[in-house]
């Protein structure tokens, strides 16, 4: 018998859910806890990876209460992050936009968790669900087309082994580099995108800042997350210029880094060599449809996003909750109205990515390319002063900003079958 005889004959589940990152975790365990058989394939053998943003938004935190585990993720190591900064004052200095602590809400704050961390607990939680199956180190290589419908996937896993699992429905969220954008009938829109992203790690002192913390160098812009003992950093760089920048020498990156953000000077010689600072192709796109027969794409998948203002967890958690809610009733009902199900996943979601991204794409182009350039953002200085003044001295332009960061365009409610009372769960 071959290994995948083995392995694969006749395994069947109701919704075959590709890739445990943060859309596929929270669809995951509110498709299991309303009664919906469901597997996860993940490629990795863990939770941990460092590019993963450590962003969890009020609408996350609303959504975790709501599902009984407010307690147990308040419980997580954590640091909250109140205001939005943007390098608009004199000489790049940060200015505050936004101030999401002067919210009148229960959640005011963005809580900086190491998304391995959230992950855990998702798994965790979804793991006392007789409904739910996560496999591991199981990575999904094609998907099983029967005339012209999506009837599952081949897999292989990490020591070689492969098989197939067939499902009702299949949903990619598997990021960015989605086996589904290889279909030929979801075609692919893609935006220009100014920057590349250098990822590297730096100790953290006692005395230093807390949460997240940006800084403006010359040609590039930092932002470092605050990961306990050690600073997880980026390095905003001008799109395809990694090769040439890395070969004006380390010693260069030390000393321009050490000079935008002055408070670590001190420890840039920690940087050892090239192979720590890890390149990151940041794109920015989205599938024209998100949806074929027996397959649906959500987060990532259906829509790449750009780290700018940190949103691209959420906006994949909230697509997770909006495909809950639309699929629960046809996949626990022998899949009547689920074709109609899938198209109104992305017509509710539509909307509000399209928006999202439309906010990042003017933010490459109006702030961050010209300050990659060197030029003043915003076109000239006295519009980035006008547009300074305004929104730091209007209380009510100041919240707009802050209330999209923190709630996004449209809060979606998780299906009655998957809530639970703190304690219940
Ligand atoms: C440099 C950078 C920094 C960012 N920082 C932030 C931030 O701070 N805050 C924020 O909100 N957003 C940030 N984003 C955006 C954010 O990372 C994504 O929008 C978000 O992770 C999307 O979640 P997802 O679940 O759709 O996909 P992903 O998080 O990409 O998860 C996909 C999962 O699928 C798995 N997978 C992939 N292929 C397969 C396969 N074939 N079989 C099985 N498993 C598979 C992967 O291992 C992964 O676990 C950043 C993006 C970039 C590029």
């Amino acid at each position: 018998m071959d290994a995948r005889d083995a392995m694969g004959a006749g395994e069947r589940t109701t919704c075959c859910v590709v890739g445990g990152g943060p859309a596929g975790m929270v669809l995951a365990l509110l498709l299991a806890r309303a009664g919906v058989r469901v597997t996860v394939l993940e490629k990795h053998g863990d939770f941990l990876r460092d590019f993963r943003g450590d962003t969890v938004h009020p609408t996350t935190l609303a959504l975790l209460d709501e599902l009984g585990l407010g307690e147990r993720f308040a419980r997580l190591p954590q640091r909250r992050v109140t205001t939005i900064q943007l390098p608009l004052g004199p000489d790049r200095s940060l200015v505050t936009v936004g101030n999401i602590a002067a919210l009148r809400r229960r959640y005011n704050y963005i809580a900086m968790v190491p998304q391995w961390d959230l992950l855990d607990l998702l798994a965790d939680e979804a793991g006392r669900e007789p409904a739910f199956s996560l496999r591991m180190n199981t990575e999904a290589t094609s998907f099983l087309v029967e005339r012209g419908r999506v009837t599952g996937v081949s897999y292989r896993t990490s020591d070689g082994r492969t098989g197939e699992l067939r499902a009702t429905l299949t949903v990619a969220c598997d990021g960015r580099g989605s086996l589904a954008r290889s279909l030929p009938d979801l075609e692919l829109r893609t935006f220009r995108c100014p920057m590349d992203a250098w990822w590297f790690r730096l100790p953290r002192h006692e005395g230093d800042p807390h949460g997240l913390v940006g800084g403006v160098g010359d040609r590039f812009l930092s932002a470092m997350i605050d990961r306990g003992d050690y600073w997880q950093c980026a390095a905003l760089i001008p799109k395809g210029s990694d090769a040439r920048l890395r070969a004006d020498g380390l010693d260069q990156f030390r000393e321009a880094y050490g000079a935008a953000v002055a408070w670590v000077a001190d420890r840039m010689h920690t940087l050892a060599s090239w192979d720590e600072v890890k390149l990151l192709d940041v794109r920015l796109d989205r599938l024209r449809r998100w949806y074929r027969p027996g397959l649906l794409c959500i987060g990532d998948a259906a829509h790449a996003m750009s780290p700018v203002f940190g949103i691209g967890i959420n906006l994949a958690v909230q697509d997770a909750v909006a495909a809950a809610r639309h699929l629960v009733g046809p996949l626990s009902d022998g899949a009547a109205g689920l074709p109609a199900a899938v198209r109104r996943v992305q017509r509710r979601r539509w909307p509000t990515t399209a928006l999202t991204q439309g906010l990042q794409r003017f933010a490459h182009s109006h702030v961050i390319e010209p300050l990659l350039l060197g030029r003043p953002p915003l076109g000239d200085p006295k519009r980035a002063k006008r547009v300074t003044e305004l929104v730091t001295t209007s209380r009510w332009v100041n919240r707009v900003p802050a209330y999209f960061l923190a709630y996004g365009a449209l809060r979606e409610r998780p299906p009655a079958a998957s809530v639970r009372r703190p304690g219940t769960s």
